[in-house]
């Protein structure tokens, strides 16, 4: 492909044709603030943070959504851009319900700013999103701490129809990231919509659960606190304090990385264990071993299906709801299993009936399967994990590491690993093919890594054996 030369902020940088400056910054190491721009999403310009000052041209240019040019000379960087920026931000907390910058005492939300001697008290700040905020974020990075109006209530309200997927939407700044996220799982019920009080981001029939099949995905891409899972932090801290009550969390090892990010510091799986075991909860299993308990599932149902035709596997409630309403004629072709979170959930409560199951991930549509399959009691993610940790004083680099527990389970044959393997979600990737060898037999495989990937692959559908949805 032709490269195209440019320099950003004096520094020369040669990306390929097509590219926008917001890309070639990025590939020179400049950071540009956005708020709307997410990779794998279409750029929509909709925040205006990223704007850019180019060599001749009169008004500044929305680098998410400038192409490159040869000989292009961007500056990315001035008082006078500073200014702007800060403008734009203090206006998006116009009409915004803000539920963090309230401490007197410690003057932000910062993570690393939370004391615990204070905060494990308090927690006043409280929003889902807080110390994870793209916009508290912006607002701290451009000194926006004081605004010179009085903030007035959208009063747009709170759809918690789905009973998982919650919306604030006094807290949305209509970056349309939910809208295309939930297009690309090939959903599109979100959108724009004018209403009395204003625009605002709203479901089809502005009722979430009316066709939403609770991915969590718009939940992933959402910059502020505006759509989040539901939290159960008072209720998860009471049974584990309750005495005569079990408990048991399953601990994914996606979870460690972003709470070292909010401790600020390094610490194991173990340790991160340990100070589960600190709080109170009885007993901490690999979330490792709960993989491996519905790989083992889906090798048994493969055995016994592969090469009656294109099979449609998945363990993932949003994409088995999704092939459920809008491929019923292909009922016979869905070959569906447990998810882990299911195969885990199972086995354990067999084994401890009335042991309360905590499941701890980092990714937030685990929190919308946890509700909707009931397989788990509670899910929580980093964000609520650290708050939980910070109130019962258990910091995991402070902890001597133990062992996670593992359930026994089956070895998955080989063939089967490149379809089974541990793919993460993805809007931007495309589907990835792989070969399956089995039982003397070479398979074709896809796997897709949304739902509208499935619904294309499904028009050729007999080029494949087994197409696997991620979502
Ligand atoms: S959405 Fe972000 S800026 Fe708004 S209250 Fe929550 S943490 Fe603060
Ligand atoms: S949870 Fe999934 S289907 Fe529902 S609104 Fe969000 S992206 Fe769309
Ligand atoms: S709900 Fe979140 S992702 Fe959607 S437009 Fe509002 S701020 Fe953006």
């Amino acid at each position: 492909m032709k490269q195209i030369t440019l320099t950003i902020n004096e520094i020369p940088v040669s990306v390929p044709s097509g590219s926008t400056i917001l890309d070639a910054a990025r590939a020179a190491g400049v950071e540009i603030p956005t708020l709307c721009a997410y990779e794998g999403l279409k750029p929509k310009a909709a925040c205006k943070l990223c704007q850019v000052i180019v060599e001749g041209e009169e008004k500044a240019k929305m680098a998410c959504a400038t192409r490159v040019k040869e000989g292009m000379r961007v500056t990315t960087d001035s008082d006078e851009l500073f200014a702007r920026r800060k403008a734009l931000i203090q206006e998006m907390f116009r009409q915004h319900t803000v539920d963090c910058h309230h401490c007197l005492r410690i003057g932000s939300t910062r993570a690393e700013h939370f004391d615990p001697k204070f905060c494990e008290s308090c927690f006043f700040c409280d929003c889902v999103r807080d110390g994870f905020c793209e916009l508290q974020a912006l607002a701290l990075r451009f000194g926006v701490d004081q605004l010179p109006f009085e903030i007035h209530e959208h009063d747009f309200g709170m759809d918690c129809s789905t009973g998982s997927v919650l919306r604030n939407m006094d807290k949305c700044v209509r970056c349309r990231r939910c809208v295309e996220a939930c297009q690309g799982q090939g959903v599109g019920i979100l959108g724009l919509r004018r209403r009395k009080n204003g625009q605002t981001v709203a479901a089809t029939s502005d009722m979430l659960s009316d066709g939403c099949i609770r991915c969590g995905r718009c939940v992933e891409v959402c910059p502020t606190g505006a759509l989040y899972m539901a939290e159960h932090k008072d209720e998860i801290l009471y049974h584990a304090h309750q005495y005569g009550t079990k408990t048991s969390a399953l601990l994914f090892p996606d979870a460690v990385r972003p709470l070292e990010a909010l401790y600020g510091e390094r610490f194991s799986f173990g340790q991160l264990a340990a100070a589960l075991k600190k709080i109170g909860i009885d007993r901490v299993y690999d979330g490792g071993s709960a993989l491996a308990l519905s790989r083992a599932k889906a090798a048994r149902l493969l055995d016994e299906r592969l090469g009656t035709g294109t099979l449609l596997l998945t363990d993932n409630h949003a994409a088995k709801a999704f092939l459920q309403s809008r491929f019923p004629e292909r009922s016979a072709q869905f070959a569906f299993f447990d998810s882990p979170l299911q195969c885990f959930s199972a086995a354990l409560r067999a084994e401890q009936p009335g042991t309360k199951l905590i499941a701890v991930g980092g990714e937030n549509a685990f929190g919308a399967e946890a509700a909707e399959t009931g397989a788990a009691d509670y899910f929580v993610n980093a964000r609520e994990l650290y708050r939980i940790l910070l109130r019962s004083g258990g910091a995991p680099a402070k902890r001597i590491p133990v062992e996670a527990e593992a359930l026994p389970c089956d070895p998955v044959p080989e063939g089967y690993a490149p379809l089974l393997a541990d793919i993460p979600w993805s809007l931007r990737e495309g589907p990835a093919e792989v070969s399956v060898l089995r039982n003397g037999g070479h398979f074709r495989g896809l796997i897709c890594r949304n739902p509208q990937q499935a619904e294309k692959a499904l028009q050729e559908a007999e080029a494949w054996d087994v197409i696997r949805v991620l979502a």
